[in-house]
């Protein structure tokens, strides 16, 4: 994979959000949706070892999109990358997916004093930093865009801050959404969840 200091460095915690899509998938012929892609790394890891799916991802960030897009040459991987804002409440994920997966922007700003020189230096700092009024406003516009673009049954896997894990699961289940599960990551933290949505 190649970077640059417009993408995320791809990190051990989403390696496992990836490794546990691709374990409960197996075999499946799927539609799936990374939002906010960065780098494309969950895209093309999910694509290669789920070799059925069908991947698509989005990120507002164009350049972000070049790197994905020249990551999924290099590795001879398909996967459908277009440009969409989340936030805007009119965005379209063009089309229909069984599952969603993102990870997205989560660290509050009051967090950054506890963050690397490397990470706070040489990352987009619009992939990693939220306002402390409203962390959650990704999971918010997530839940959101899965109500209008997921199958019923179909699945959302994110990556979450693990000082906010009861509040992310609540922007689901207040969505109606059903918790499936709350993941810990190598480190012990609470760092993936995984919300269905039962109805249609
Ligand atoms: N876990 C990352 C970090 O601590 C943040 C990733 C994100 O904001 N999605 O650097």
């Amino acid at each position: 994979m190649k970077v640059t200091p417009d993408v995320l460095i791809p990190r051990p915690e989403t390696e496992e959000l990836v490794n546990w899509i691709i374990s409960e998938n197996k075999g499946k012929e799927l539609r799936i949706m990374d939002i906010g892609t960065g780098s494309g790394c969950i895209a093309l890891a999910l694509a290669k070892n789920l070799p059925l799916a069908k991947v698509s991802a989005i990120d507002i960030s164009e350049k972000a999109l070049k790197i994905a897009n020249m990551n999924a040459v290099r590795n001879n991987i398909e996967a459908d990358f277009f440009r969409v804002d989340l936030l805007d409440p009119s965005s379209d994920l063009k089309g229909e997916y069984d599952i969603i997966v993102s990870n997205p922007p989560y660290v509050r700003d009051s967090e950054k004093r506890f963050m690397q020189y490397n990470v706070l230096h040489y990352e987009p700092h619009r992939a990693l930093f939220v306002p402390d009024d409203n962390p959650l406003l990704f999971y918010k516009a997530i839940a959101d865009s899965g109500n209008r673009s997921l199958m019923k049954n179909g699945c959302i896997y994110c990556e979450i801050n693990e000082t906010l894990s009861d509040e992310t699961a609540s922007v689901f289940q207040s969505r109606k959404y059903t918790l499936m599960a709350l993941r810990k990551d190598i480190n012990g933290k609470p760092r993936m969840l995984k919300a269905v949505k039962n109805h249609g």
